[in-house]
């Protein structure tokens, strides 16, 4: 019989905590019933994926939702994988959306909160303890097997279902202490391995929140616990800073989901109370007729940098999240206009199992109707922020008069029926155009009844009674007065009924107008478009039509 603690001692000579002093360094938290505390635990390799914002999101809402705390754990255990920045930056990307961590890291290396250190990395002699203390338990030993004999048990595995390192094959699971020694004085190095207690015959249940009921088999394998630098791996740092930070709910990628029985093994040897896990399945897209996986290199919407520097605003992120994240969202939101997304009782339950579709018409439509609530003023603020960064052209163009380029979308804009034409703010310049000499390009082509030869007509009695100083009323009054002159009828349905007695109606009268002013045939109300024009724009505009047409006619 091994001497554990001698082994133990061996092993970790300079590890003097133990367990209990973690666990009352970390006490439970103090919450309502039913709060959930969960976290966002990014490796800080790269740049924020739309999938992790989702799951983010997720983790985030449940928390708020519950009165619970959400936190942000740095997993920097893999030193070399490392990319200098990435924690600010994924901060940054997170809080652009709204999701604050109440604790946790909140900066490169800053953190706040009882339950530091939050970095992984300096976690390395709590995972120890905890290491420590399985050896002395006899529920784990050190491996000094090669890269060269793990690939040689693995070549002799071949008949077997199950590979790896376990049972019989677990060549370093009883050695002596005495056999110990010697390697460790020799030099060798070793990683520690996991004696685990499972039985292949036997399965492993849990209820997952977001997939339903899982029955795997028991784990057997002894896995790495802590690698030969004593850094933890995944695994092992899961159980135990879960453990430790109290969370009660890990929603995380459901590439992990194998893993789960490796877990739940882990939770029960070091005498923890399991979590609860929340298996987020990939966001997919749809692509000749099947679907695919978002992806970071084929698809420019796979980074959340993209929403920014497309111009949607958060909030339609925001939004669009939770119509993917919840089946229900939508519902809810008809009926809760003005709700803060906070309020929306979010449940796991209702987010897909197989894998949220990306519609990109979808995410157009709720932003579309996001931006149609905002104020003028609110949308002229975020447009120039964003064009300060992204279109110099616009910014440029704004700056010279705030209050006009507020007025100009201000149109249709703060009533109850807001038109919802602009999805983000690289739109805007192309949108509103015609308002600015600079951007208006002139296209004469008509619709319905206006044709050249209406235009003359209608252009030059226009031009005659054009009175910039005229009101609404006054201003469609003009239009309906001009139509008896050209051989229209002020009456839409009057035309309707003898069409082939007139030339068209005060819509193809307006219609000239328009696309003589704007160069389009659709444009937001005709009336403010002319005011804010100007006089002397509008006779020049209508003036260049007429000669067009003219020579058209
Ligand atoms: N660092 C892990 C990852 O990036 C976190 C998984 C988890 O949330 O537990 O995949």
């Amino acid at each position: 019989m091994t001497d554990y603690k001698e082994l133990a001692n061996l092993l970790f000579p300079n590890i003097d905590k133990t367990p209990d002093y973690y666990e009352e360094l970390y006490p439970l938290r103090k919450l309502k019933e039913g709060a959930r505390v969960t976290r966002f635990a990014p490796s800080p390799t790269g740049y924020l994926h739309f999938g992790n914002l989702y799951t983010c999101m997720a983790a985030y809402v449940t928390a708020k939702a519950t009165d619970g705390v959400f936190y942000v754990r740095v997993e920097d255990t893999d030193q070399k994988r490392k990319v200098d920045g990435a924690v600010s930056a994924m901060l940054k990307g997170l809080s652009v959306y709204g999701i604050v961590a109440d604790e946790g890291v909140i900066g490169e290396n800053e953190e706040k909160g009882n339950y530091a250190p939050y970095y992984q990395s300096a976690r390395k002699d709590i995972y120890q303890a905890y290491a420590k203390s399985l050896v002395m338990q006899g529920l784990a030993y050190p491996c000094f097997c090669s890269a060269e004999e793990l690939d040689e048990i693995r070549a002799s595995q071949e008949n077997e279902d199950i590979k790896g390192y376990y049972g019989k094959y677990a060549k370093c699971r009883n050695l002596s202490l005495d056999e110990i020694k010697k390697k460790i004085e020799s030099g060798a190095e070793w990683t520690l391995r996991l004696k685990s207690p499972g039985d292949a015959e036997k399965k492993c249940y849990f209820d997952d929140m977001i997939k339903g009921k899982i029955e795997m088999p028991e784990n057997i394998q002894d896995i790495v616990l802590l690698k030969s630098d004593g850094i933890p791996t995944y695994h092992f740092a899961h159980a135990i800073d879960d453990h430790l930070m109290r969370t009660t709910h890990v929603v995380r990628g459901d590439e992990w989901i194998a893993s789960v029985p490796v877990h739940l093994q882990l939770f029960k040897v070091l005498g923890f109370k399991p979590v609860k896990y929340a298996h987020v399945a990939p966001i997919m897209k749809e692509e000749n007729g099947g679907k695919r996986k978002l992806s970071k290199r084929k698809d420019p919407e796979a980074a959340v940098s993209y929403y920014a520097e497309a111009g949607y605003p958060a909030e339609s992120v925001n939004e669009y999240l939770m119509t993917i994240l919840n089946s229900n969202f939508e519902d809810w939101r008809r009926a809760n206009k003005d709700a803060d997304i906070l309020s929306f009782p979010f449940n796991f339950k209702k987010m897909s199992a197989s894998g949220a579709l990306f519609d990109y018409a979808k995410l157009t439509d709720v932003s579309k109707n996001v931006i149609s609530k905002m104020s003028a003023d609110k949308v002229f603020d975020l447009t120039y922020k964003w064009a300060e960064e992204y279109q110099p052209q616009l910014y440029e163009l704004f700056s010279k008069d705030k209050e006009k380029a507020t007025a100009i979308l201000n149109i249709d804009r703060e009533n109850k029926k807001p038109r919802k034409d602009i999805a983000k703010w690289s739109e805007v310049l192309d949108y509103i155009g015609y308002m600015y000499d600079e951007t208006f390009t002139p296209c004469y082509e008509l619709s319905g009844n206006a044709n050249p030869k209406l235009a003359v007509n209608v252009i030059e009695e226009y031009l005659k009674v054009f009175d910039i100083n005229d009101d609404k009323d006054a201003w469609f009054n003009r239009m309906k007065e001009i139509c008896p002159l050209v051989g229209c009828t002020p009456n839409v349905k009057e035309y309707k009924a003898e069409p082939e007695k007139y030339a068209g109606h005060v819509g193809d009268v307006s219609t000239v107008i328009r696309v003589a002013l704007t160069g389009r045939t659709n444009t937001p109300d005709l009336f403010s478009i002319t005011k804010l024009l100007g006089e002397e724009t509008v006779r020049k505009r209508l003036n260049s039509a007429l000669k067009y047409y003219k020579e058209e006619a």
